[in-house]
C-alpha cells in the first residue's frame, strides 16, 4: 500500500509528520494495552487489533483491554479472542492507548487510574481534550481508523490483510457503509487500498449492516411503532428497560435504531432514549445535516460529531425527554441565528 494514500484530502497537513511523534513512542516502548471506549463499536476495536497486529510483528507485547463484553456482531474481527477484562501481566512502564475517545473517562471507571505521561490518544472526534502525552487527533478524519492506517504506515510496518479487515471494518462502521458525509475521496481511497490489501469487504458489511437479532428486529419495529415527530423536526423514541426484557433484548441488539428514526422526511434530528438498568437514559441523536448534534450532546454532558452524537441524561423518563428536547431547540435556534 502507497504512502500517498495517507496524505489528507486538502493536501495541508501530512498525517505522516503528525505520526512521527507517536511512532517514535511506539518504537521506543516494549509493552502496550490496546484501550477501547465501553459500548465498543467497529471504529475502536478495528483500529486497537489492527495497530495491536502490527506492534507484535515488530516483536511487541500487546494486550487488549476493555470493560466491556466485545459486541457479537464485531466478533469476526480477528484479535478479539485476545480481548481482556482485567490487567494481569502488565509491566509498570506499559503505554497505553487509547481509541476514539474525546476524553479519558469515555474509557470508563477502569482506566480513569492512568496517567497522562503514559496515555497516547488517537482519536477524531470534536473536541478531543489531548488528554495523553502522545495525542494524534485529526477532526476531519472519518475514522479513528484512518490516523491509525497512518500510523501503521509510519512504521513501515506491513499492512496485513487480518489488519486491513480491521481497519476496513472502522471506515464501514463510521461512515455508514461508506453512505455518510464524512465519506470523503479521501476515505473511499483509503478503503479501495484497504480491500487490495487483503481486507474481507463482504464479511464486514454483512456483519454491521445486514445481521441483527429477532429480537433487536422486534424492539426496532416497536420503537419505531412508538416514535414521535414534532412540527419543528424532532423525530424520537424511547426504548425501555420492559420493553428490551420482553423480547429478550439487550442495548447491543439496538444498533442504528436512531438511524432509522432519522429517515422521516421532515426530520432533521432524531433522538433515541435507551433506558439503562438503573433508570437513566442512554442518548443517541443524529442530524440530517443542518444542526450539530455534538453541541446538543456537549450541554448534556456528552459528545461525538456534527452528525452523530451521544450522552447520557438521568430519569424519569418526561423529565429526560423535556430535558433533550430543548437542548435540541436551543441549537436549533442558534443555527438559525447564525445563517
Ligand atoms: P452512538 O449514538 O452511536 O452511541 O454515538 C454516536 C457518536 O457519539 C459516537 O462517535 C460516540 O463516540 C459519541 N458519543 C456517544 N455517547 C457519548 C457520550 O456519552 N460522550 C461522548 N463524549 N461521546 C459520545
Ligand atoms: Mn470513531
Amino acid at each position: 500500500m502507497s504512502r500517498e494514500n495517507t496524505s489528507s484530502p486538502n493536501g495541508k497537513a501530512n498525517l505522516l509528520a503528525d505520526a512521527a511523534d507517536v511512532g517514535a513512542c511506539l518504537r521506543t516502548h516494549r509493552q502496550f494495552v490496546m484501550c477501547a471506549h465501553e459500548k465498543p463499536d467497529g471504529d475502536v476495536l478495528g483500529s486497537g487489533y489492527a495497530l495491536g497486529i502490527a506492534l507484535k510483528r515488530m516483536g511487541k507485547d500487546v494486550a487488549y483491554f476493555l470493560d466491556d463484553e466485545v459486541p457479537k456482531n464485531l466478533r469476526f474481527l480477528p484479535e478479539w479472542r485476545f480481548t481482556q477484562r482485567t490487567f494481569d501481566g502488565v509491566a509498570d512502564d506499559a503505554i497505553f492507548i487509547f481509541f476514539d475517545m474525546s476524553d479519558q473517562s469515555r474509557a470508563g471507571k477502569a482506566l480513569q487510574w492512568v496517567p497522562r505521561e503514559r496515555i497516547v490518544n488517537i482519536d477524531h472526534h470534536l473536541g478531543n481534550t489531548r488528554f495523553g502525552r502522545w495525542n494524534f487527533v485529526n477532526e476531519r478524519e472519518a475514522a479513528t481508523g484512518s490516523l491509525t492506517l497512518a500510523l501503521i504506515l509510519s512504521l513501515g510496518a506491513e499492512v496485513t490483510p487480518d489488519i486491513a479487515t480491521c481497519l476496513l471494518a472502522t471506515l464501514i462502521s463510521d461512515t455508514g457503509c461508506f453512505q455518510y458525509s464524512n465519506a470523503s475521496p479521501h476515505t473511499m481511497r483509503l478503503g479501495a487500498a484497504l480491500i487490495e490489501a487483503g481486507a474481507d469487504k463482504d464479511s464486514i458489511t454483512e456483519q454491521l449492516y445486514y445481521t441483527r437479532t429477532f429480537a433487536g428486529q422486534k424492539v426496532l419495529g416497536l420503537a419505531l411503532e412508538e416514535s414521535q415527530l414534532t412540527d419543528d423536526g424532532i423525530c424520537y423514541s424511547v426504548v425501555t428497560q420492559s420493553m428490551l426484557e420482553s423480547f429478550g433484548a439487550t442495548h447491543e441488539d439496538l444498533e442504528d435504531v436512531v438511524g432509522a428514526l432519522r429517515v422521516v422526511d421532515t426530520c432533521e434530528v432524531a433522538a433515541l432514549f435507551k433506558e439503562t438498568p438503573d433508570g437513566a437514559y442512554r442518548l443517541s441523536m443524529r442530524s440530517r445535516g443542518r444542526f450539530n448534534v455534538m453541541k446538543i450532546a456537549r450541554s448534556l454532558g456528552g459528545g461525538g460529531h456534527f452528525r452523530a452524537a451521544g450522552a447520557t441524561v438521568p430519569g424519569p423518563r418526561e423529565a429526560a425527554i423535556a430535558r433533550v428536547l430543548a437542548a435540541i431547540r436551543v441549537e436549533m435556534s442558534e443555527a438559525r441565528a447564525a445563517r
